[in-house]
């Protein structure tokens, strides 16, 4: 099967090629934990989801890093305004560790409750400070960065690709730009790798240039290339980060390494709400725990996400949603039917419907297009040929058509059980069986029963 995926890089649609023959990497941007994620978040990771299912169809055996942004995310990304997780600590008169916990939890639920297979890797920013001081330290060395009375900043004047992923004008950025906070910046787009510390604010650590905090950009440079090499296949992230944190990601990423780090960029639309953005910041959307509240089935959700192109902008209303479960309620006894029959279908016709499938799937990530093979596939007479069928492409889409593998309950995953996962699943992928079968007890005596099967382990 040739995958063809559309690269923000060269804005069209590429023919797939991984670095290694039959692997793939990826590295996804991941949640802020300092709020519950609400369903336009939950968008982007049903991508990502979407984007791991097919490759793995495709063959591919897949390593996806999703990393966990527990510092130094400020209110705008363009490095102004509180830190995030200081900011919710403060609120919640709890600590930043406590708060990540709280909302790494939560979010990991919500992946369970939407079908989302857990990434292979799940890093924390705060276990990667070392890393990134090293990369700055490596940048003022090379004299891409310089230091101001706040903090170590990037010199994008230095680097002559800045705006390729974006086409960001420069020149016209620095025209129209505003009366700058930080006067001490040499460009308005210079960004902060590295910010000092107010004696208030709560996460700090010593580094070279005193007690500080990583800006936000720098982490995805550090864990993409300690958990995936200095070369990998795939970055995605929202169409948010086109312009600044994926651009100051190119820019840190090549001015250290010397070389392009990431062959695919890929960036999934926004869900909107009543006109605007989904965002967490200003509150404008739902939690999946609310419409679950409210009657929704979370698998309903993600079929509704399923509907529309991850390239596309999705309206969320709840009467499109109500329209989403009414169908994917009906889709589920449809499918029911034909797992009843005893009635055969002509191979031919069961391949021709494959074919289409996987062309729709394998063009850009074409879900909704498969979906309507999928519908004209269940109008052919019912047949257990065509349950089976359906089967291989629930593989792709994730919606538990087989009643079976559908989460019964949604699953709270703690991050001890989180890290016990990702070790068993290493020790799997090592063939070290009687090491997976001790963190199988480990993960039963927590209380969760653990199930191997062709997508990897499932939680009950
Ligand atoms: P955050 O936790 O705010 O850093 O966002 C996590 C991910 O969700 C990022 O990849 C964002 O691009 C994505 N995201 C945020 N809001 C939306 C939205 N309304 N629709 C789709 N994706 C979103
Ligand atoms: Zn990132």
């Amino acid at each position: 099967m040739q995958l063809r995926l559309y690269n923000t890089l060269s804005r069209q649609k590429e023919i797939f090629i991984p670095i290694k023959q039959g692997q793939v990497s990826i590295y996804s941007c991941g949640p802020t934990v300092y709020k519950y994620a609400h369903a336009g978040n939950m968008r982007a990771y049903i991508f990502v989801d979407s984007l791991v299912r097919v490759l793995k169809y495709a063959g591919y055996k897949v390593k996806s890093v999703m990393n966990i942004t527990d510092v130094g995310h400020l209110q705008s990304d363009a490095d102004e305004g509180e830190d995030k997780m200081n900011k919710s600590a403060q609120e919640e008169d709890k600590s930043p560790l406590e708060i990540a916990k709280f909302y790494t939890d939560a979010f990991m639920t919500d992946f369970a409750r939407l079908n989302i297979l857990t990434p292979t890797i799940m890093p924390r920013a705060t276990d990667n400070i070392q890393q990134m001081q090293e990369i700055v330290a490596d940048l003022l060395a090379k004299g891409y960065a310089y230091q101001t009375s706040d903090g170590i900043y990037y010199d994008i004047s230095k680097f002559s690709n800045y705006g390729k992923l974006s086409g960001i004008n420069l020149d016209e950025q620095l025209s129209g730009a505003r009366v700058e906070i930080n006067s001490e910046k040499r460009h308005p787009a210079d960004f902060a790798l590295w910010k000092s510390a107010q004696p208030n604010h709560i996460q700090q650590w010593d580094s070279p240039w005193g007690r500080g905090f990583p800006g936000w950009h720098i982490e995805c440079s550090a864990m993409s290339k300690r958990y995936l090499g200095e070369v990998f296949d795939i970055h995605t992230g929202g169409v948010d980060h086109i312009p600044i944190h994926h651009e100051n990601e190119i820019a840190q990423s090549e001015a250290w390494l010397g070389k392009k780090t990431t062959n695919y960029w890929l960036h999934n639309e926004w869900m909107l709400y009543e006109g605007g953005k989904m965002s967490k910041s200003t509150g404008n959307g739902y939690t999946i725990g609310e419409l679950i509240d409210m009657g929704y089935t979370p698998l309903a959700f993600r079929y509704f996400c399923l509907n529309t192109h991850y390239r596309q902008k999705l309206n969320f209303s709840f009467a499109s949603l109500d329209s989403a479960q009414t169908a994917y309620l009906r889709l589920l006894s449809n499918v029911a039917q034909h797992k009843a029959s005893m009635q055969r279908t002509n191979q031919g016709i069961i391949d021709q419907y494959q074919q289409q499938f996987e062309s729709a799937i394998a063009d850009d990530l074409n879900i909704p297009m498969a979906l309507g093979v999928l519908f004209k596939l269940l109008r052919e007479p019912k047949s257990i040929d065509i349950y089976n069928l359906i089967l291989v492409m629930d593989r792709v889409f994730g919606l538990g058509l087989d009643s079976g593998s559908a989460p019964k309950k949604s699953v709270v995953l703690t991050q001890q059980a989180q890290l016990l996962l990702e070790q068993r699943q290493q020790a799997r992928a090592d063939r070290d069986y009687q090491l997976s079968d001790r963190l199988r007890d480990q993960l039963a005596q927590l209380g969760y029963i653990v199930k191997d099967t062709k997508e990897g382990q499932i939680i009950q």
